[in-house]
């Protein structure tokens, strides 16, 4: 059998199952939650309280609330909670230190989005600056446009003061190199032949992280804001841009109902504009994590073309979901099950929500 007809019959096999478990119910809407491979369940915060993605959002959701328990606004508070790990080098996701596209160069994608106001700001493609979300919320606040690319951004950037810096450290061009020099037998770049040069034993450890930040935040009127910022996917193409600095897809916000975000694979995300969907599940009723599963649900289903079908027929890649609600309920999910969590801050301290997901 040719693998595409395999993976047709086995993603029959698995819609069929997925329709079971919901006791035969269409799958969307209101697919039940026995159907998923684990729900953990939403838990309530106080105001004012921060959420951001798990494997790096401790620091901004942290400072997200001191900023608010100052006195400070709720988007000032996230922005400046991301902004951590737009200057970290270490974080090769988002900012200063991310992994560069195909050419060696960093370009930043970035959102925010005001809840309280409907407004957005986006930049996509950024180049040379350091704090793109930054730039972001000034799209929002002095243009009337809500996104603005490539040399435009940069420009515009310029203009409001913006020091240019050199983004690519020394790690992570050396990361680019050995990619680039391991493409291809059929080139005219190779790997040093000795084996201890390699930067891959240092990229492991890093290997399994996904790439961006996402916080959202309400305050003690009930605001609500979200941002999300990242160097997007390693080594694409010149000028990609991903769903980070798209509203709808990577980030949304509606004070009247709560926030939700991303990271993952960006594509997903743009093509079934899943973080609105997310908060417009939350509108009709379902909690923050049910509302994630439902995303996930979606992009299962959608997933139908070989390339991004596994053997079983479901999605070959992973896309995570953080939302939070008005009353401060926390909840997320992942489409395949790698242990992933969100980091919540609140008053009481900094805690880890595991994500739900809906396949093994
Ligand atoms: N969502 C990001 C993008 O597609 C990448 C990631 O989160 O890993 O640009």
């Amino acid at each position: 059998m040719k693998r595409s007809e395999h993976s047709s019959n086995s993603r029959r096999e698995f819609l069929k199952k997925l329709t079971a478990a919901a006791g035969g119910a269409a799958l969307t809407p209101g697919l039940a939650c026995s159907a998923y491979s684990r729900v953990s369940g939403d838990q309530i915060f106080e105001a004012p309280m921060a959420i951001a993605s798990g494997f790096n959002g401790e620091p901004a959701v942290n400072k997200a609330v001191e900023v608010m328990q100052n006195g400070g606004d709720v988007l000032d508070g996230i922005i400046q909670g991301v902004n951590i790990q737009e200057a970290d080098p270490d974080d090769m996701t988002v900012g200063y230190g991310g992994v560069p596209n195909e050419k060696g160069v960093v370009q930043l994608d970035a959102a925010v989005m005001d809840g309280r106001t409907h407004q957005a700001g986006s930049v996509g493609a950024l180049e040379n600056i350091m704090h793109p979300s930054k730039v972001a919320r000034l799209v929002m606040e002095r243009t009337d446009h809500s996104l603005l690319v490539g040399e435009g951004a940069l420009r515009f950037a310029r203009m409001h003061g913006f020091k240019e810096e050199n983004l690519l450290t020394d790690r992570a061009r050396e990361r680019w190199l050995e990619w680039k020099e391991t493409l291809s037998d059929d080139d005219n770049y190779f790997p040093p032949s000795d084996d201890n040069n390699s930067s891959s034993s240092l990229w492991k450890e890093f290997e399994s992280h996904h790439g961006t930040i996402h916080s959202s935040g309400l305050d003690t009127n009930g605001g609500i804001c979200a941002t999300t910022t990242t160097s997007g996917l390693f080594y694409k193409m010149p000028g990609r841009v991903g769903d980070s600095p798209i509203t709808g897809a990577g980030l949304f916000a509606d004070t009247n109902v709560g926030a939700a975000g991303s990271t993952g694979r960006g594509e997903a995300n743009l093509q079934n504009l899943s973080s609105f969907l997310i908060v417009e599940r939350m509108r009709l009723g379902d909690s923050p994590e049910e509302a994630c599963l439902k995303a996930c649900e979606r992009i299962a289903e959608n997933t139908n073309i070989s390339r991004l079908l596994d053997d079983d027929g479901t999605p070959n890649f992973n896309v995570r979901f953080y939302a939070l609600n008005r009353d401060g309920a926390v909840g997320g999910a992942e489409l395949r099950s790698s242990g992933g969590s969100m980091k919540v801050a609140d008053p009481s301290g900094v805690h880890e929500v595991e994500l739900a997901y809906l396949l093994e």
